[in-house]
């Protein structure tokens, strides 16, 4: 590959997965699909490192059976257990009480004790994931754990204005990922919508640090040791 930078001085390099390997990290996406799009190379990434990664979706609107059936094979392609947070049938996130939302959310917490969380980002296009975002700011209070922001999920290119503080370099899970997003076709192919979008995105987010693919994180809370 052609070198991306003037010069390839790098700071000594420790992987996100050796960060995580051996601890539980919790995705969390308002959506089927959500996780795919905004992390899915990250967390294949994280899982085949050792990383015990629970994707959690919040809700599903509608096609109730049809998009769980999606998601269980979205998270199976990316190696990662599937938690759905209201798995009694289709609710819509703007009809449940704010305190329930981080009531659920708080029970993510102390069920899995994660030394990671990753949940949209408070630049996003859609106002339901941004009742996510906002539920997971309190949930903080109850453990130390780090916290990231992916990038706005949209299944058509809209502007956001999102700007990662971190890269995670997914070069090897590229594949995975879009495989995964592949899973979700009554939102891609069955909207007569494609997916390469997210591949090209990926490429211009690996550019950045001078890798062929990358996803880019916002850092809400990260300890250095
Ligand atoms: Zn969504």
């Amino acid at each position: 590959m052609k070198r991306a930078f003037e010069t390839e001085v790098r700071p000594a390099r420790q992987s996100i997965t050796s960060r995580y390997a051996g601890q539980t990290v919790v995705a969390i996406g308002a959506h089927p699909d959500d996780l795919e799009i905004g992390l899915g190379g990250t967390l294949a990434k994280l899982q085949r490192d050792g990383a015990r990664v629970v994707m959690v979706v919040a809700s599903i609107p509608k096609d109730f059976d049809l998009r769980m059936t999606e998601a269980r094979r979205g998270a199976e392609v990316l190696g990662c257990e599937l938690v759905f947070l209201m798995p009694e049938g289709p609710r819509r996130l703007e009809d449940i009480k704010t305190c329930e939302l981080v009531s659920m959310l708080d029970g993510v917490v102390r069920d899995y004790q994660p030394a990671a969380v990753f949940t949209h980002s408070s630049a996003d296009f859609h106002n339901d994931h941004l009742l996510i975002y906002n539920a997971c700011q309190p949930i903080q209070r109850l453990a130390y754990f780090d916290l990231f922001s992916y990038h706005p999920t949209n299944c058509r290119p809209v502007p956001v204005a999102f700007h990662p503080k971190a890269y995670v370099d997914i070069s090897d899970t590229i594949e995975a990922k879009m495989d995964a997003i592949g899973a979700h076709a009554s939102q891609f192919g069955g909207r007569g919508l494609d997916t390469e979008m997210y591949r090209e995105f990926a490429r211009m987010q690996g550019r950045m640090i001078g890798v062929p693919y990358a996803e880019g994180l916002d850092v809400g809370r990260m300890q250095l040791h």
